[in-house]
């Protein structure tokens, strides 16, 4: 029997890219405060911001699924519209292909047509988005438009040490891309993925990249915790780390 090291604290237990999890908590009734006040045919947007490693794209998987509701990042629709060759997809292309960014405006018309699609008629959650005032600015007037949504916004507020110790145990299947977290005292070159694959640490995945990450997070996404003021509902992992269960749980509570 293979022994597999995987420590439950982080994405719990492992994340597949794609993942196939079915484990949901019971969605719970909408009768959230909202623009128009209590209406079960509201639609539900969230919001969720947090660091780079603070499980935001984990969790805003489960949440999706719990709520029944798309995922929508901006990677994602940016790839749909170059893919689909659309008018904007090509205008983002030749941003991308320049070494630019895209511009907030081009962000802001296609997730406006992301939004319009049929999947989000019940809501969406955003992973990652907005990423700067000017894009929370922008998504505001967006939202307005609609009179019938309730919006939520979770801070997932965790301690640079534990997102430093999450990076430090990460590693990913070189054959299927599987994540796992190594625990202490153990070694990847004795652990295997599930698929016999070698666990490898990623190029990516180094104290330097984090801390650049976080410097531009804190530079450009920090922001928005002012910006959306009493808004923000916070959950905090502080002192050390949470299993990812019981911290998906408090997020849950504060989207009731
Ligand atoms: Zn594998």
């Amino acid at each position: 029997m293979r022994i597999l090291p995987i420590s439950a604290n982080f994405g719990l237990n492992s994340v597949r890219k794609n993942n196939t999890q079915t484990r949901v908590m019971s969605a719970m009734p909408c009768d959230s405060v909202s623009f128009t006040g209590k209406n079960e045919s509201l639609r539900k947007v969230v919001i969720l911001l947090g660091a780079p490693n603070s499980g935001k794209g984990t969790y805003a998987r489960k949440i999706a699924q719990s709520f029944s509701i798309p995922q929508i990042s901006t990677g994602d629709i940016l790839r749909k519209e170059l893919k689909a060759g659309s008018e904007l997809g090509k205008e983002a292309k030749s941003y991308m292909e320049s070494g630019g960014l895209v511009p907030d405006e081009l962000i802001m018309k296609i997730f406006k047509n992301r939004i319009a699609e049929k999947d989000c008629a019940k809501g969406f959650i955003l992973d990652g988005f907005p990423r700067t005032v000017n894009q929370a600015r922008q998504l505001d007037g967006l939202l307005a438009e609609d009179k019938n949504i309730s919006l939520k916004i979770v801070n997932l507020d965790v301690d640079r040490p534990i997102l430093y110790a999450r990076s430090a145990a990460r590693y990913t299947c070189e054959d299927c891309s599987r994540v796992y977290s190594i625990k202490e005292g153990y070694t990847p070159e004795t652990a295997k993925c599930e698929c016999g694959g070698k666990l490898i640490k990623r190029a990516d995945d180094t104290p330097e990249v984090l801390t650049s990450r976080l410097e531009n997070y804190d530079k450009q996404t920090l922001p928005l915790i002012d910006y959306y003021g009493s808004k923000v509902s916070n959950v905090g992992v502080h002192g050390k780390d949470a299993p990812a269960d019981e911290t998906l749980a408090r997020v849950m509570e504060k989207l009731q």
